[in-house]
């Protein structure tokens, strides 16, 4: 029979522990003002708390990391005066850690190589709920001869595998959410066939080491936030609270890219004169603050209400750049 799993995350308020919240930002372009307002949101529970920030380069992807945006995106947060307290941590430096809680998860006989192609996951799996692709499991069941003789062939991605067990949890900004891990996501990557290990293993292990308990960030990640749950159970790792923030869209509610032009930093700098000016029009467009006047984060701290933010923002998913 399905099982649920009600996550205990730490209680909202009051903290027992300092609150640690984060800034995670891949170095793979400008910031736009989505990342702004997820970071803002960030900065603003952490320190409404009383809390620290953490800044962590999620270099991961080295091929579309790039060291000039590593510099970009520091001076960006500095300049919008999004301070950060701790780091900045490099995932490139993490390896080690990574590789001891892959083989943690080998020794739990959870993990299996995978030979999928891209081709094959796209021809595989449809697309679920909307959300993202459901591995159906094809490689789980290889014998150890057809695996051996694949690898020699070609180095495999390593998959981990999932219960039939639904994930739930409850989101300050989004509500309860619940996933079936079987269901709604399958099997999922913790190395890729390149070698580099999986986004979801490596923020799991980084928001434990750096002490992260509070994590805010697009809602784009939601549906990643089971994932890194079991991981943390698989791993005895302590689970922080999530705040999923909305997205800001362009025309025709398209997502926000690090190739917009128009919502990107410096454009932004350029129309709104000051960081005080971004920083404003952001706190107006997404209900943070009740006008669009210029305002400091410092200065936005004085009115924000970690209480009231699910009913601050005039859409929970989705909020459409002006
Ligand atoms: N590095 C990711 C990004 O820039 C964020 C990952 C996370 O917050 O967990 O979109």
């Amino acid at each position: 029979m399905e099982t649920v799993k009600h996550i205990e995350q730490h209680s909202v308020q009051p903290f027992s522990t300092p609150v640690v919240g984060r800034f995670a930002p891949s170095p793979t372009g400008r910031m736009h003002a989505g990342n702004v307002f997820a970071a803002l949101v960030a900065w603003l529970v952490a320190k409404s708390q009383g809390g620290r920030v953490v800044l962590r380069i999620e270099d991961l992807d080295a091929e579309r990391s790039k060291p000039q945006f590593i510099d970009a995106v520091q001076r960006d947060f500095e300049r919008l005066g999004l301070t950060w307290d701790e780091g900045p941590y490099f995932q490139h430096d993490r390896t080690e850690a990574y590789r001891a809680a892959f083989e943690e998860l080998v020794a739990q006989g959870l993990v299996y190589p995978c030979f999928c192609t891209r081709a094959d996951l796209h021809a595989a799996s449809a697309p679920h709920r909307g959300e993202k692709p459901v591995y159906p499991g094809t490689c789980r069941g290889l014998s150890s001869e057809v695996r051996a003789r694949r690898a020699a062939e070609r180095t495999p991605a390593e998959r981990l595998i999932v219960p039939d067990e639904t994930v739930a949890f409850t989101d300050l900004i989004q509500g309860p959410y619940a996933q079936n891990l079987a269901h709604d996501c399958g099997d999922f990557l913790v190395r890729r066939s390149d070698g580099a290990f999986a986004y979801q293993l490596a923020v799991v292990v980084d928001d434990a080491e750096q002490g992260v308990n509070s994590v805010v960030r697009g809602v784009d990640l939601l549906c990643s936030t089971p994932q890194q749950l079991y991981l943390q159970t698989l791993l005895d790792l302590p689970h922080p609270t999530y705040a999923h923030v909305p997205l800001i869209t362009a025309e025709h509610d398209r997502r926000l890219s690090k190739r917009d032009k128009d919502a990107a930093l410096d454009a932004l700098l350029a129309r709104f004169s000051t960081p005080a000016g971004v920083i404003g029009h952001i706190a107006g467009l997404t209900g943070l603050a009740p006008t669009d006047e210029p305002v400091t984060p410092e200065e936005l701290l004085a009115i924000f209400d970690l209480s009231a933010l699910p009913t601050t923002f005039p859409d929970l998913v989705q909020i459409r750049w002006k």
